[in-house]
């Protein structure tokens, strides 16, 4: 128990039968038009789940016609924001009264904790679709004030058709950032989920559809990225594409938009997030916050603060702290209540985190805690922390992914902050002291799209989130996740008669 070594029987009652397995295009569940299929495939044991519909640039074209179908002559764009809004809260209602199924397909897919995905997941899921279901009645432009005889007016019209590409690592909180927005703009939308994850997106499809939006409002094709997703960002007839995942995709998208229609780009990427602990910190609640960061969903989160940095008064003592939470830390069976950190998610990943802890060690860092796999099956990685990291090696450069964490000292303020300043990202940056001038300092000298102070991973609806640097750009959630997808029109007319 504890080390991944708990049967699938032990709670088979939590696991969902797998429901829907193709793509949704127009209101229907509906193969690939060449009939192809792939497997989809639990990172508890590495047996196959389910075969998936693989869909490709014919599948695309078909969702992204009754999405344009859908945009133009359809109800959604044309309903007003009140009677969208109330669609979606009974899409809202839909997702908790199925929180159970939900939360077992993600972890299934994913291997997220079961009991977190229905307290904590699905809820939020819930609230994300309300929380802009709330502002779907609330959209307006402004009354502009013009010189000479002219009175001009904005609207904010809904962009048209989005495409959706959604990564592996929050398969259902990244779909709803973007997709509830979308909703309440009036938007329609063709989404690509991650091939490792695509089980619960098909449900949301079909939740969807029992709420009462309307066909071809929400597609969903499954599929791989260099096809179904490459043919997304490609797309002549797409107007703007959100994207969630790698820089080096996200180059790709940008690259894809710029050579087909010039559609608008919003982009969230990777991040090598830097946590600095600063001398008078609490060390016990840091050294939580401090792995927290980077254990939190077995480290598959793109603000992970894998860069650690204790200030050198506390270093030696916040090490052993880390040692001894470690301990009790519990990487097994996602569905077992008591696990803390289930399976990576795929073989894929789990050999490319391992390889980074290879690297690391030829590089000369040393292994604090961990390193090693769990299990006889299934792909477990435990906590594992790198002392004696420099800055330039690739395990504090790169982002692994996983819960690996680069621990490193530091001694004043400005080394703090140039240090963690010193990467290509820009996600996120966590803080520890007690001292409000100096985190006030540090936040504004950071250069990241979100800054914690005294916690860690802390996301919400109501607070916009996306990158600087090569994190990205564009920002999803709050307000600013809604106005991406308006576009503003200027009306302008003459006040009286006049020479225009
Ligand atoms: P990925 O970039 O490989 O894939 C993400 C999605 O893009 C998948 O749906 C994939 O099928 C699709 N895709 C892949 N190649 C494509 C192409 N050529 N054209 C169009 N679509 C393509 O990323 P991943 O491995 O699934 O996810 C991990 C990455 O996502 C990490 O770098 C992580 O930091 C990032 N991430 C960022 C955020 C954020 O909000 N900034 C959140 C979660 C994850």
């Amino acid at each position: 128990k504890g080390n991944g070594e708990l049967t699938k029987m032990e709670h088979a009652h939590k696991i969902p039968k797998i429901k829907f397995t193709q793509l949704f295009i127009d209101g229907h569940f509906v193969d690939s038009v060449r009939g192809r299929t792939f497997e989809t495939v639990d990172p508890r044991t590495g047996e196959v789940i389910a075969w998936i519909a693989e869909g490709d640039k014919e599948d695309v074209d078909l969702a992204v016609k009754a999405a344009r179908r859908a945009f133009d002559d359809g109800p959604w764009p044309r309903m007003s924001g009140y009677e969208r809004s109330r669609v979606m809260m009974r899409f809202a209602d839909l997702i908790v009264e199925n929180a159970e199924e939900l939360a077992g397909l993600d972890s299934l897919d994913a291997g997220k904790l079961f009991s977190w995905g229905k307290a904590v997941d699905m809820p939020n899921a819930a609230a994300m679709v309300r929380y802009y279901a709330g502002a779907a009645d609330k959209i307006h432009g402004e009354v502009l004030k013009m010189s000479g005889a002219l009175q001009g007016i904005t609207l904010r019209e809904p962009i048209g058709v989005v495409g959706i590409i959604v990564p592996w690592n929050f398969p259902t909180g990244i779909f709803f950032t973007k997709v509830a927005p979308a909703l309440a703009a009036g938007c329609t939308m063709v989404v690509k989920p991650a091939e490792q994850t695509p089980l619960s997106a098909l449900f949301y499809a079909n939740l969807a559809k029992q709420a009462g939006i309307p066909d071809g409002v929400i597609n969903v094709v499954t599929g791989f990225g260099p096809t179904a997703g490459a043919a997304v960002s490609h797309h002549m007839d797409i107007d703007m594409v959100n994207f969630t995942g790698s820089t080096e995709v996200g180059r790709q998208i940008m690259q894809a938009a710029a050579v087909s229609n010039l559609k608008t780009v919003s982009l969230e990427l990777g991040g090598k997030s830097p946590l600095l602990i600063f001398n008078d910190a609490d060390i016990d609640k840091a050294a939580d916050l401090a792995l927290l960061g980077v254990l939190f969903n077995k480290g598959e989160v793109c603000t992970a603060s894998s860069r650690v940095y204790v200030q050198e008064g506390i270093y030696e003592e916040f090490k052993k702290k880390l040692v001894e939470k470690t301990k009790v830390w519990l990487v097994g069976d996602p569905f077992d209540p008591s696990t803390n950190q289930g399976p990576q998610v795929d073989k894929n990943q789990f050999e490319k985190i391992l390889s980074y802890i290879e690297q690391g060690k030829v590089e000369g860092a040393k292994l604090l805690v961990g390193g090693n796999p769990m299990g006889r099956e299934g792909y477990y990685i435990p906590p594992t922390i790198f002392i004696d990291v420099k800055d330039n090696m690739r395990i504090a450069r790169e982002e692994i992914f996983g819960p690996v964490m680069s621990l490193m000292k530091f001694k004043t303020v400005e080394e703090g902050i140039k240090r963690a300043n010193d990467t290509r990202y820009g996600l996120a940056a966590g803080i520890v002291t007690k001292d409000l001038n100096l985190a006030n300092t540090v936040s504004r000298s950071i250069r990241a799209g979100i800054i914690w102070i005294n916690c860690n991973l802390a996301l919400d609806r109501d607070c916009p989130f996306g990158g600087y640097k090569m994190s990205g750009f564009g920002r999803d959630m709050g307000m600013e996740g809604l106005h991406k997808y308006l576009q503003v029109k200027s009306v302008v007319t003459p006040i009286y008669n006049s020479p225009w």
